[in-house]
């Protein structure tokens, strides 16, 4: 495995934690990050290949250990509400927080959930078994702030709102112009989830003009055989598919543990789509960055 792990990413926006996929060694994974698995108020599995879900019964068993009392809602392909009911039956699995399991047969791009100024869609993947592709995106995109003013101002959160939604403020009795604050406004943010999958113009569509792309990339271009016949994508693939849609990032991942390093992988990427980056396990990133083409990092 070269010390690589199984799927699992953490989206973040506002309140919203978004686990998407969740292979064996999640939890662990979370400790690491640093991030309270409490949070994860969504649970997103693309197909039900065990290095994709083998994480989930344990983390929801973990939950009900530690008490935990929120709202959990996990969306998956046809089978997995099956699944969980199985091993709940013969592990007795004991789930006593509210929790519901929503299946989805996507045709195409279909509206999946929504809260705040986040909506997040599902749409088919072309892979072995029935698979889903997420897009996680911003409703009204926001103003940017001119931080180091703005950080200055120390502005309550609520007067930063009206910022972000292009909004004059009164900070004292004096009226100051949006535009003195803000940078004006930008392209929605928006993510798109695209593993396990080969390459299929199906989803360029569904897609168009993501911030960030994240795309399998699980074999180098001289396994392209290989990949149709497992249901993958090599790193060309993914470059032609991001530079076709017109991404502003693409995230490689879902590398193949014959690899020791991806640097090739990102180089064959690169003939095709200039903005690619290797996921790194465990590293932050931040999306609104990466989606400017600025290639910054948090
Ligand atoms: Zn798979
Ligand atoms: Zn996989």
């Amino acid at each position: 495995m070269h010390g690589r792990h199984p799927s699992a990413q953490v989206a973040q926006y506002d309140d919203t934690y978004c686990l998407i996929d969740c292979g064996e060694g999640t939890q662990s994974r979370l400790r690491a990050a640093g991030i309270r698995p409490f949070k994860i108020n969504l649970i997103l599995i693309s197909h039900l290949h065990g290095d994709h879900v083998f994480g989930l019964p344990g983390l929801l068993s973990s939950f009900s250990h530690l008490q935990r009392t929120e709202e959990l809602t996990v969306y998956g392909p046809v089978g997995i509400k099956g699944l969980l009911d199985e091993i709940r039956k013969y592990t007795e699995l004991k789930i006593n927080y509210p929790f519901q399991v929503i299946e989805n047969d996507p045709k195409g791009l279909q509206p999946m959930w929504s809260k705040g100024n986040l909506e997040i869609f599902t749409f088919p993947l072309n892979h072995r078994i029935k698979c889903n592709g997420y897009l996680l995106k911003e409703k009204i995109p926001l103003f940017r702030l001119r931080k180091e003013i703005v950080e200055s101002m120390k502005l309550a959160p609520a007067l930063i709102h009206l910022l972000q939604t292009g909004q004059n403020i009164i900070v004292n009795g004096k009226m100051i112009e949006n535009r003195e604050l803000t940078y004006g406004e930008e392209l929605p943010l928006s993510y798109a989830y695209c593993s396990d999958t080969q390459y299929d113009k199906r989803i360029i569509p569904w897609i168009k003009n993501v911030s960030v792309l994240y795309h399998e990339t699980t074999f180098r271009n001289e396994l392209l055989e290989t990949a149709v016949i497992t249901g993958h994508s090599t790193a060309g693939d993914a470059g032609r598919i991001a530079n076709e849609v017109g991404a502003s990032c693409l995230l490689t991942g879902h590398y193949s543990s014959r690899y020791k390093d991806v640097v090739d992988i990102i180089r064959e990427a690169g003939e095709h789509f200039p903005h690619v980056l290797e996921s790194i396990e465990g590293k932050k990133y931040n999306l609104r960055l990466l989606g400017r083409h600025s290639g910054g990092e948090s």
